[in-house]
């Protein structure tokens, strides 16, 4: 897409600090960074996430992700990564291009992600929620 950011870096007509490539899929750091070494990893075929991805893109990016991961646990000495999709705009997407953010952990209290753990959801919803999903 020719307004795409993420397709402008694969393309090389901007410019990001590439940390890995393979025939399908870049990673490149994160120009606003939760934490050093946060990257994102991008296949080169432009679709919006990864409800619009087909299964191969979808397993070559995360196959993308296990390496990346491995690489900036063994290079940064992290000790964990956590690994984020935004999918659709409610979802914070911001960049329409499907990316998977990889973000280096060193410490459990380095960084706040969210407040998910303390759900909203009473248990006395989870029977209504299930059958609605399984039905
Ligand atoms: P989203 O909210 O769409 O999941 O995240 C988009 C991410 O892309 C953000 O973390 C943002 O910092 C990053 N980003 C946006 N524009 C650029 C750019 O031009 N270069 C790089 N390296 N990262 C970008
Ligand atoms: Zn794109």
């Amino acid at each position: 897409m020719t307004d795409c950011i993420f397709c402008k870096i694969i393309k090389g007509e901007i410019r990001a600090y590439k940390i890995y490539e393979d025939e399908y899929c870049i990673a490149f750091l994160d120009i606003n960074p939760l934490n050093p070494g946060h990257s994102l990893v991008v296949p080169k075929l432009h679709v919006e996430n990864i409800l619009d991805a087909d299964d191969e893109t979808v397993s070559a990016v995360f196959r993308a992700v296990k390496r990346v991961s491995r690489l900036l646990l063994d290079k940064l000495k992290a000790s964990g990564v956590n690994v984020l999709h935004n999918a659709g705009r409610e979802a914070n997407q911001e960049v329409m291009h499907f990316h998977v953010h990889v973000i280096p952990r060193y410490d459990p209290h380095d960084l706040k992600l969210t407040d998910w753990w303390r759900s909203n959801v009473k248990k006395l919803d989870l029977e209504e929620i299930y059958r609605r999903i399984v039905s």
